[in-house]
């Protein structure tokens, strides 16, 4: 008899002739997860189980957070016994008061009960035992799990994990990420779909400050434990914020400024691999977010930009941010690099034909080779 996490998976179900690659990759994302509690991590039999791990809490509190995982059960593991696993149930609802219910599932068949006697006689012993239990199969508050395997488990609880899909099997993006509280959520929705993520970053010193490079590096250290880490391109931007700030029209400025930042993102996405942009905009929170300036925007760059809030109030993306731990960091003061520039009327509807016009005085690919080439690398 161990103790054991049982570990349930979603949509990957769903997957039908990849289903082998989604649940090997599962399977080691969950593996990497609790290697350091030394847990030992199986698939078998349509269930992922870690066995072993130190500390069953800290185990939980890691494979909850690996996405492709749907919930799971801290469950005892033991020998295909009537007699023992009722008392290991009888064990377990000990604590426990009101309604509750028996789940019971045979999948070995040579065991000589079925589900539905197994359940019956379960239901009673527990009944028997504590008095401050009932049965109600409808709205159960508590739901004993009891499953003959190639051994039999028993657990009580359930505990929610992330959901989504495992990461890897997505492909590769490059997230656009800034101090604030809207970039890290809009990563964290795309990591949760299986999609390998890079940062991007750009920096205007001295203009933005060390402070403001420690929060971005916090921000992809909380978004990387969801993943395996995660690769910082820090760009360093501030040649090209002066020279659109000197040489273009100031209501343009923001909007030119967001249309460098991809050119130079497309870049470095490119370097690493990934195939498409991700950025945290929501349609009509500021000037640069409105349809057309969007339009301006995704007008210089040839790959998809995934923008996961566009959506989305305010309000529902802090609250995105709050439950996924980035928020607190996120409220920290800082400057970014585009609130130092920032023009005081910009331009709320512009025409994509009038941008290049708008850039004449600009040599666009020099800036662009000259940011890329000094952009350096960190891994956290
Ligand atoms: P956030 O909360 O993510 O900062 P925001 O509402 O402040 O978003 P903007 O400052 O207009 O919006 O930026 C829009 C998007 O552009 C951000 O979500 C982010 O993806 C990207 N971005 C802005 N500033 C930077 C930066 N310094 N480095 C990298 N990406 C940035
Ligand atoms: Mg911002």
């Amino acid at each position: 008899m161990r103790e054991v996490l049982l570990v349930r998976f979603g949509e990957v179900h769903l997957k039908g002739l990849n289903r082998p690659y989604f649940l090997k990759t599962l399977t080691n994302n969950v593996r990497r997860a609790v290697r350091e509690l030394g847990g030992e991590v199986w698939l078998s039999d349509s269930r992922i189980y870690v066995a072993g791990a130190a500390d069953m809490a800290q185990c939980v509190e890691r494979v909850r957070k690996v996405f492709g995982v749907h919930s799971v059960s801290p469950a005892t593991e033991m020998e295909k016994d009537l007699e023992a696993i009722s008392r290991e149930c009888v064990r377990q609802m000990a604590a426990l008061s009101g309604t509750f219910k028996v789940l019971a599932r045979r999948s070995d068949k040579s065991f000589p009960i079925n589900s539905m006697d197994m359940a019956a006689e379960i239901g009673g012993r527990v009944l028997q035992s504590n008095p401050r239990l009932s049965v109600d199969v409808h709205h159960p508050e508590h739901r004993l799990n009891v499953e003959i395997r190639d051994h039999a488990y028993v657990c009580v609880e359930e505990i929610k994990a992330v959901g989504g899909m495992p990461m890897g099997t997505g492909g590769k993006a490059a997230l656009l990420l800034s101090g604030g509280i809207d970039s890290p959520v809009a990563g964290y929705q795309l990591m949760k779909r299986g999609v390998t993520t890079c940062a991007i970053h750009f920096q205007s010193p001295p203009y933005t400050g060390e402070l403001a490079l420690e929060k971005v590096m916090r921000l992809a250290k909380i978004l990387g434990e969801y993943g395996n880490g995660m690769r910082v391109y820090l760009v360093p931007f501030t040649k090209v914020q002066m020279e659109i700030h000197e040489k273009c029209a100031d209501g343009l400025g923001t909007l030119i400024t967001r249309r460098f930042m991809m050119r130079i993102a497309e870049k470095l996405a490119r370097q690493f691999g990934a195939r498409a942009l991700i950025t945290g905009e929501s349609l009509g929170q500021v000037a640069s977010q409105t349809m057309e300036a969007l339009c301006c925007t995704d007008q210089v760059v040839d790959m998809p930009v995934f923008r996961p809030l566009i959506g989305m109030d305010k309000l529902e993306i802090t609250e995105i941010a709050e439950a996924i731990g980035t928020y607190e960091t996120s409220i920290l003061p800082y400057e970014d690099c585009c609130t130092v520039f920032t023009p005081r009327h910009p331009v709320t509807k512009p025409r994509v034909e009038t941008m290049p016009d708008a850039e004449r005085n600009l040599d666009v690919e020099a800036l662009v080779r000259e940011a890329v080439e000094n952009t350096r690398v960190e891994i956290v």
